[in-house]
């Protein structure tokens, strides 16, 4: 057995091999801002609870990012986007939907009506390159309760906190860079 009495240990804090955390620990998130995001190679669909067609993009890469090089090839995970048509603020229906937007953001001239021609729209951005908001979120599922931008705060190195604690029950929370919203030709 090897011998440590020589070596300056301290005792050693316990883990729970049960819980054991694999994988990477939390690492820098890109700071809010817009970026070029490639688009993966594949694409999974369902539909929401309401019979829209609910497309999963993910990951979305970075790339071309000039302020923060680093974040070259971070992938920003989870984003969804479906063809509901989005809601005013008086509850009547916008002739847009985050889709649409998706699509648009990539230049595309398809105009898709069923969602056949969506989902084909959608796999034609395969690898393509477009442009969206990044946004930095962190969310407590036991509250539901999801922080955002200035709720978040910088660390000394002006990077955007990698973890927060909720509000209401003080759990340490993850933030997470998110697509908030795709930058449309209008937009
Ligand atoms: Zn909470």
């Amino acid at each position: 057995m090897a011998d440590l009495s020589g070596l300056n240990l301290r005792p050693q804090a316990p883990v729970d091999w049960d819980t054991y955390e694999v994988g990477g620990g939390v690492g820098p998130v890109p700071p809010e801002g817009e970026y070029w995001g490639q688009a993966p190679q594949d694409f999974t669909f369902s539909a929401t609870e309401e019979g829209a067609l609910q497309v999963l993009i993910d990951p979305i890469t970075l790339v071309n990012v000039e302020k923060h090089p680093q974040f070259e090839g971070y992938p920003v995970r989870f984003t969804r986007a479906s063809n509901k048509l989005k809601t005013k603020k008086d509850g009547t229906a916008r002739n847009a939907s985050m889709m649409g937007d998706y699509l648009l953001s990539h230049g595309l001239l398809a105009r898709p009506q069923t969602h056949e021609e969506y989902a084909q729209a959608v796999e034609m951005t395969a690898g393509r390159v477009f442009p969206f908001v990044l946004g930095n979120e962190a969310y407590c599922k036991d509250c539901d309760v999801t922080l955002r931008g200035q709720q978040i705060g910088k660390g000394e190195d002006g990077l955007p906190l990698t973890e927060v604690l909720c509000p209401k029950c003080n759990k340490t929370l993850r933030v997470n860079a998110r697509v908030r919203w795709f930058v449309t030709p209008k937009a």
